[in-house]
């Protein structure tokens, strides 16, 4: 961390908002910003051609982009995304956790989507300065923090759809968030999807890639009409073995006390590899938890429910970090886990990892990066 803006040997080029939103009009949309609604001050932009390649690079005023109609993301949607958060630390420090899990991620979705990579350093310098400029946005209400979005569009201009796109624009914003669950963690209800799919072998499902969730729509709309809360995914070719649950992924414990373990569906190439997922795959052993990968079918998610062996299920993932599942529905019928209530082993687990995304735990794991 230093003022100096040259990474990668690109100088980013400052140019500080204009139209910065006044204290009181901040203080105001950081009272309850929800999530994802409220955007701060700035961006930050780098370009890419075959051959400059990264260029361009700047801070600058949150500001709509203009875009050519014919513009190939609009088309054919090359596009990727990321999703992490910045907390204020006790200390006054603004953090991030484990950002380069995400620059590494981003990455291996721009090669899956044939596009070009970001060093990771360009990808960390971006949070950098957009906290340094925004440092007022990132909230200091307990259980806030500031989400951040980096992603990549194509934007060569033309409808061939023979190759990929040559240029690209790789962008950063920020927003603060408020704490998923305001009125305490409250249990979901998922809908065993057999109707849609989200990934297939050979697929998209493992990058986070934008289309990946407009394909989810009409599933988790689904959901709903079923009295639901959020979709389960199942595997494409059999529809019996679970992956993941709307846009997280999915922990099974058995036992209870001291025998509890957890196991959550493998990386079959299908699934999307959550910072969460392989943070709590660490932690949990730490904790006296055994952690495994492998997998769980449809029947014995519902069976073991039953004899009780199967006594929590939770979900994971970067927005609301941990959220128990209380109650199953299928086309078959439904279930509930243990009590339908969030257990001891999911709480334990979410308190760990939330204490040391806020500093009040020890970090052991190195999973904390000062950002500013
Ligand atoms: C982003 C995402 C997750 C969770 O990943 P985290 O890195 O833990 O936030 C899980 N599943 C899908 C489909 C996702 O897009």
């Amino acid at each position: 961390m230093s003022n100096d803006t040259t990474t990668s040997g690109l100088t980013f080029d400052i140019q500080p908002s204009s139209a910065r939103r006044t204290p009181q009009e901040r203080a105001a949309l950081l009272e309850s910003p929800g999530f994802g609604s409220v955007f701060t001050d700035h961006m930050v932009t780098i370009r890419y051609s075959e051959e400059k390649g990264w260029h361009d690079a700047r801070l600058e005023a949150y500001a709509p982009l203009s875009l050519d109609p014919a513009t190939s993301s609009l088309h054919y949607a090359q596009e990727i995304f990321e999703g992490l958060k910045a907390y204020h630390h006790p200390d006054g420090r603004v953090v991030c956790f484990r950002p380069e899990a995400n620059a590494a991620r981003f990455n291996r979705s721009a090669v899956r989507m044939a596009m070009p990579e970001l060093p990771e350093d360009l990808f960390l310098k971006s949070i950098e300065l957009i906290i340094e400029h925004d440092a007022d946005w990132v909230p200091t209400k307990e259980g806030h923090s500031l989400y951040l979005r980096p992603f990549m569009i194509s934007t060569d201009i033309g409808l061939g759809v023979n190759n990929p796109s040559r240029t690209y624009l790789y962008i950063l914003i920020a927003s603060p968030a408020a704490s998923y669950f305001s009125g305490g963690v409250s249990p979901v209800s998922v809908w065993l999807s057999e109707d849609y799919t989200r990934a297939a072998p050979g697929g998209t499902g493992e990058a986070k890639f934008a289309g990946n969730y407009a394909a989810s729509f009409r599933a988790q709309a689904q959901a709903v009409e079923k009295g639901c809360d959020q979709v389960v995914w199942l595997d494409a070719s059999e529809h019996r073995w679970v992956e993941e649950m709307g846009g997280m992924n999915l922990f099974f414990v058995f036992g209870s006390g001291d025998d509890a373990r957890v196991l959550t569906p493998a990386l079959t190439g299908t699934l999307l590899p959550g910072v969460t997922r392989d943070s709590v795959l660490r932690l949990a052993p730490e904790m006296g938890v055994p952690a495994e990968e492998g997998r769980i079918s449809v029947e014995e998610w519902r069976s073991a429910a039953a004899s009780g062996d199967l006594t929590e299920v939770f979900a994971c993932g970067t927005a609301a970090v941990i959220t128990p599942v209380g109650r199953v529905a299928s086309p078959h019928g439904e279930f509930v886990i243990g009590d339908g209530k969030a257990g001891p082993v999911t709480m334990r687990l979410r308190e760990e990892l939330v204490g040391i995304q806020y500093g009040e735990r020890p970090d052991p794991f190195g999973w904390i990066r000062p950002m500013r």
